[in-house]
């Protein structure tokens, strides 16, 4: 029985404005899905799709856990999270939840489980 496998693969990358308004932000991103386009090609997966999103990392208190290095989203400064994006279900595999623990920014799963936004908690 034939099948076709559909894979979904998240990354991502620091930029600013000005990057992004001079434009060598897209021509970066131009090569970078040629490379990808072809290095595919050779394991015979065909790139379908793709697209990029923006999110400011002060105004989401976005960072990188302390501990483990994973992105994760400050819940106890930004307690509402993403709520109201579309995509943040699809987000919740690339940022972490995560919040302040004696005096460090660590996500779900490095917060101790008593921790309000600790996973299992
Ligand atoms: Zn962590």
């Amino acid at each position: 029985m034939k099948k076709i496998a559909i894979r979904k693969d998240f990354s991502y990358f620091y930029t600013d404005s000005e990057e992004v308004e001079a434009g060598s932000f897209d021509e970066r991103l131009e090569t970078l899905d040629e490379e990808i386009r072809a290095l595919y090609k050779k394991y015979g997966v065909e790139l379908a799709q793709g697209y990029t999103t923006f999110y400011g990392l002060e105004k989401y208190s976005i960072c990188n856990c302390e501990a483990c290095g994973h992105l994760m989203l400050n819940r106890d400064e930004n307690p509402t999270g993403f709520i109201g994006n579309e995509l943040a279900v699809e987000i919740e595999y690339v940022i972490y939840d995560g919040g302040a623990h004696e005096g460090k920014q660590l996500c779900e799963e490095c917060l101790p489980f008593t921790h309000r936004w600790g996973h299992h908690s």
